[in-house]
């Protein structure tokens, strides 16, 4: 029998305000890193069962959201946690700078685009978060926006983050269940992982010069971090800020995280009718007295 693991801890549903300070980084929820990986196998499985019956259902989807710093680990998150899924019922969607095109609409339509259909799960990898994040540390990125001239900074972002709740409360309601994970690295884990991205050629592609010139906006990142998951944590849509300096333990709380949604959702086979029957039994029938 699994032993379901307590992730209210990591969970924020709204309620009061936060300090991210509070959150450890470091913090592997007393498990260690040989015990974890059996559980995060037994994990992936139990999801890749649960995908199925999402699919065969086809009435749910469910979207994961997945926001945080440079190299805190999204896309080995997404590479590990998501392994035993069947790729034919998932889609991960990166959100780069906005395109010409993209920018000249207003921000949610590339994400509406990407939308997981019924039956499947969608993963974006940043997501239109990054217009309370990126576009708050650096305003002047409005200025490509086609928006009429901003006059009150503070009054954007907060209609932003009511629009962001509205939309998440209208996917809600059509049975697109969204689960956000912010992964929550220090700033000295980060140092550590660009120096590896540096040091080693295998990984110098993914590193950027941006990168450290972001670095140096840290604490203005963590601020937008921070209200940004105080003024979006809804009930059915809350933030989890999932301990992120030890891989091994973000992917397991990830893929826990995510089952326990699943299993929220009372996933079941579709029942055939009467009907349907008939004709399986019918099918099987021929089958039987084919001629060899
Ligand atoms: P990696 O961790 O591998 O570097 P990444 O997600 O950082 O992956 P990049 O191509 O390095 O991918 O960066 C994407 C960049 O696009 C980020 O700096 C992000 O802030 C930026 N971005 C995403 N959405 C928006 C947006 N709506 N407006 C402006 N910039 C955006
Ligand atoms: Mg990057």
């Amino acid at each position: 029998m699994h032993n379901t693991m307590n992730i209210n801890t990591y969970r924020f549903d709204g309620k009061g305000g936060i300090s991210l300070d509070d959150y450890r980084t470091d913090d592997t929820g007393g498990y260690t890193k040989e015990s974890s990986r059996e559980l995060l196998q037994q994990n992936i499985e139990r999801m890749a069962t649960l995908q199925d019956t999402l699919y065969a259902q086809n009435i749910h989807a469910m979207l994961i959201i997945i926001q945080a710093m440079d190299a805190a680990g999204k896309d080995s998150l997404v590479k590990h946690v998501m392994s035993g899924l069947n790729p034919q019922g998932v889609h991960v969607t990166s959100f780069k700078q906005p395109s010409a095109e993209e920018l000249d609409h207003d921000y949610m339509w590339r994400a509406m685009r990407a939308m997981p259909e019924r039956g499947r799960i969608g993963i974006f990898n940043r997501s239109y978060y990054e217009e309370v994040l990126v576009v708050r540390v650096h305003p002047e990125l409005l200025n490509r926006q086609q928006l009429p001239p901003v006059t009150n900074h503070s009054a954007l972002w907060k209609q932003r983050f009511n629009d962001i709740c509205s939309i998440e409360q209208y996917l809600e309601n059509n049975s697109i269940h969204v689960v956000k994970l912010f992964l929550h690295v220090s700033k000295d884990e980060q140092k550590k992982r660009f120096m590896e991205r540096i040091n080693d050629p295998a990984k110098n592609w993914k590193f950027s010069a941006a990168d450290i010139s972001e670095r140096g906006f840290w604490d203005e990142y963590q601020n937008a971090y921070t209200e940004m998951i105080e003024h979006t944590s809804t009930k059915h849509a809350p933030w989890y800020i999932l301990p992120a300096d030890n891989k091994w333990f973000t992917r397991l709380l990830a893929s826990e995280i995510i089952i326990q949604r699943l299993n929220q959702l009372n996933l079941q086979y579709p029942v055939l009718s009467n009907e349907q029957k008939k004709v399986l039994e019918e099918s099987q029938r021929q089958l039987q007295t084919e001629y060899k």
